[in-house]
């Protein structure tokens, strides 16, 4: 099914005898890729870039400085290229991944300014605004690209080899932590996501993927110079992938084709209609969008999509992850706090808390509403940093230590309020549980190699539904689950998740009086096998 993307290389051939659609096809290509970067960016991990265009300039004035004034072949112009925009992305998404809300953006904003400032001035080096021409053709298998319909292969090629390659990270342990990312980053981290290194990371894919366009655009013209890669140009980009669809790589392609006829149709259109030249596309653009975003505010692919016949998920089959043994004495301490303290402002939530939680037992944390038992439970995770006191976890001190540190010694964590991602499938919900217990990395995940693990993942995580009873709901979106089977679901991800020590925040809140002696028993026959239970109820 998915192969069937390779049917976009026909498109040259059914469009050989219009040669202006040759041309709009290879910069459909192109564009879809810089617009693909940001399904990647904002689509999987909910940052929003405004220097895609940046990174395109990258590639595309590295092989043009390699190619004609150095003489050398653009395959290495591509190499230096790819090199540079990664190097950019290593810089900007270095300098920018911990920003929160706003300044993200606006950080790519500025540098997107800066480097387009820079090509324009530094005219010995890029030929300021002229620029700089004669560029040589690609040669491919001593084939040379010199017209639309060849280039236009490369170009669709290269497009379905990248669609392919996303949907493999959609569907791996890395987009479903950067799916996480993006809707909650504490739930994440609480399971092992590291969010500044994930982020990053994203930023290194999505930069490449620019880079790379900008190579097979400065190719196509045979010319460099800034305008195409402007501030303006990433604001298109950021259109194309928003107004199609940003969260699904349909609805990317969708905008993507949509604005590239569109930009050209309205340039021809529009003085027609208005009797005289002018830039008019842009402000015509800009009321197609503002349309789009009124009347489709996640774009026009969820639109279309209802309309289409949904496929059946498939339920996980096969064996899960090796068990992590839950080897140690019974009754030994595992979880430690010491005189744990924290204020917020003036209010003292939590004063000089100490516990101890040995092997195998289940120890409650009870006290009225807002007496700081939640607070206590971020404090030994890390999801906040205690005042004072200190934690210690099967013998070593966490303190201070951040919560994607701490999960994977061994404690897992359910929250009062459940941190769930809506949009994922409850089984989806769980594998992120086994985000630590696994390890394809992004060559491997885009390359497709991960499919092994990804299955036991997925296993794993269908066996911990199987144990708090869920699992037939695993292939419904978690947001449709009522709220106390939303905290079976967090059970049930803290058991893929392979801790050993479990703190579960008000787990029996919400369920029936039926649901919640089951639950008892579950909790008791974990602690007979070894788990350790900290747990905060009301009910006595
Ligand atoms: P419990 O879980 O026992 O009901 P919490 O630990 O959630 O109580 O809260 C303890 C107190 O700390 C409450 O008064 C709550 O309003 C306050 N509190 C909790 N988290 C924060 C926060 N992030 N900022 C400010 N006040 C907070
Ligand atoms: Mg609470």
């Amino acid at each position: 099914m998915r192969y069937l993307w390779f049917l976009f290389l026909l498109l040259p051939l059914a469009l050989s005898p219009f040669p202006f659609y040759l041309t709009l096809l290879n910069f459909f290509a192109i564009s879809a890729l810089v617009a693909l970067s940001l399904y990647v960016l904002t689509g999987l991990g909910g940052m929003t870039s405004f220097a895609q265009a940046a990174f395109m300039g990258m590639g595309a004035y590295a092989t043009a400085l390699l190619t004609v004034k150095g003489g050398f072949s653009p395959w290495l112009g591509l190499l230096l290229g790819l090199l540079l925009s990664l190097l950019l992305a290593l810089l900007l998404g270095g300098l920018t991944v911990r920003l929160k809300g706003h300044f993200l953006p606006l950080s790519t904003i500025a540098w997107q300014v800066a480097l387009y400032i820079l090509a324009g001035n530094l005219v010995g080096l890029t030929g300021g605004h002229t620029g700089l021409t004669d560029l040589p053709p690609l040669v491919l298998l001593g084939l040379p690209l010199d017209s639309a319909f060849r280039y236009a292969f490369l170009g669709l090629f290269l497009l379905v080899l990248f669609i392919l390659a996303l949907g493999n990270l959609r569907r791996s342990r890395l987009g479903r932590a950067l799916l996480a990312l993006r809707g909650d980053a504490l739930a994440a981290a609480s399971f092992g996501v590291d969010p500044a290194a994930l982020r990053l990371q994203a930023f290194l894919l999505a930069g490449g993927m620019a880079g790379l366009a900008g190579f097979l655009y400065a190719h196509f013209l045979r010319f460099v110079n800034p305008t195409p890669f402007s501030l303006e140009a990433s604001i298109k980009y950021l259109v194309m992938a928003v107004a199609g669809g940003v969260g699904s790589i349909p609805g990317v392609l969708l905008g993507s084709a949509l604005f590239t006829g569109l930009e050209d149709w309205l340039k021809d259109l529009l003085p027609l209609f208005l009797g005289r030249q002018g830039n008019y596309e842009t402000i015509a653009y800009g009321l197609v969008l503002a349309a789009i975003l009124i009347l489709a505010p996640k774009g026009l692919w969820p639109l279309l999509e209802r309309r289409l016949p949904q496929g059946e998920g498939r339920l996980p089959q096969g064996e899960g992850l090796p068990e992590t043994p839950l080897e140690g004495k019974r009754g030994e301490v595992v979880l430690e706090a010491r005189g744990l303290r924290k204020a917020f402002g003036g209010l003292l939530a939590v004063n000089n808390v100490s516990l101890e939680l040995r092997r195998g037992e289940i120890l409650a944390l009870i006290g009225p509403n807002g007496a700081g038992k939640s607070t206590t439970f971020n404090l030994i995770t890390g999801a906040i940093p205690p005042d004072a006191g200190q934690v210690f976890l099967l013998g070593r001190e966490i303190t201070g230590l951040p919560p994607h540190r701490i999960h994977p010694l061994g404690l897992g964590r359910t929250f009062q309020h459940p941190h769930l991602f809506p949009e994922l499938s409850v089984l989806e919900n769980v594998a992120l549980g086994t985000y630590a217990r696994t390890r394809a990395g992004f060559p491997q995940v885009l390359l497709g190699l991960h499919g092994q693990e990804e299955a036991r993942a997925l296993a794993t995580a269908y066996r911990a539904l199987k144990r708090v009873g869920l699992e037939d709901l695993a292939l419904e979106r978690a947001e449709r689950l009522p709220a106390g089977q939303q905290r079976l679901l967090e059970i049930a991800r803290a058991l893929a998740s392979g801790a050993s020590v479990l703190l579960l925040d008000e787990p029996g809140a919400g369920l029936r009086a039926g649901e919640k002696r089951e639950l008892a028993r579950l909790l008791k026959s974990l602690a007979r096998e070894g788990y350790t239970i900290l747990l905060v109820d009301h009910d006595m």
